[in-house]
């Protein structure tokens, strides 16, 4: 095993519980921030990472018309 290899991040996808592979937008991150509406000092964040596809999987089919990051991830991957 060589340097590099210590310093690699491996990320599993907490949709499919797979290892996520660096390709066309992925890994992807998901931040949730729970309790918006409260103050700050009652808010918690929690950081999951998913394939973007999976997470695209999940939204309701309304909400996937609004899904615009598909079409930025067509572009910043060339
Ligand atoms: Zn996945």
């Amino acid at each position: 095993m060589d340097g590099n290899e210590t310093n690699k991040k491996y990320y599993l996808c907490c949709f499919c519980n797979t290892l996520i592979e660096s390709a066309h937008g992925d890994p992807s991150e998901i931040d949730i921030l729970i309790n918006i509406t409260k103050p700050k000092d009652k808010q918690y964040n929690q950081i999951f990472y998913c394939h973007m596809e999976c997470f695209r999987e999940q939204l309701h089919e309304e909400i996937k018309m609004h899904f615009v990051l598909e079409c930025l991830i067509k572009t910043t991957d060339e």
